[in-house]
């Protein structure tokens, strides 16, 4: 049994919930903040992500700037790990140093996997190692 991962942005004490979605060319497994949309993905789970885009019932509404400012731990690892900001565009996604988990704030995931968002996320997880 392992314990419920809890969303590390919201500050009401917040249970991840994990959801599958499947399409012809990929399964992807996220989990998702039921109150600030934020989703949390491996950074292996970018390519199924991006395939899958239209399936994935992204928000439309625009990014929380306030949430994007904040600090957030790992929901994952334990002992806990403080996210790494990353600035990709306008907004930063939030990396796990440990895991390489990554956090994207409440309609932060849908931008970047458009096109061009996609190239400019890639771009940055691969200049910081
Ligand atoms: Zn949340
Ligand atoms: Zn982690």
């Amino acid at each position: 049994m392992t314990s419920p991962h809890i969303c590390p942005k919201c500050t009401d004490y917040r249970e991840l919930s994990s959801r599958t979605v499947s399409g012809d060319d990929a399964t992807l497994t996220f989990e998702v903040c039921g109150g600030c949309r934020g989703v949390w993905l491996g950074w292996d789970e970018l390519g199924a992500a991006k395939a899958l885009r239209d399936l994935l019932g992204l928000v439309p509404t625009a990014a929380s700037f306030e949430r994007d400012q904040l600090a957030g731990v790992c929901p994952d690892c334990d002992p806990a790990r403080e996210l790494a900001r990353l600035p990709v565009g306008a907004f930063a996604i939030d990396r796990c140093p440990e895991c390489e988990g990554l956090w994207f704030d409440g309609g932060e995931l849908g931008p970047m996997l458009t096109e061009q968002g996609f190239d400019a996320l890639m771009h940055t997880l691969r200049t910081n190692p």
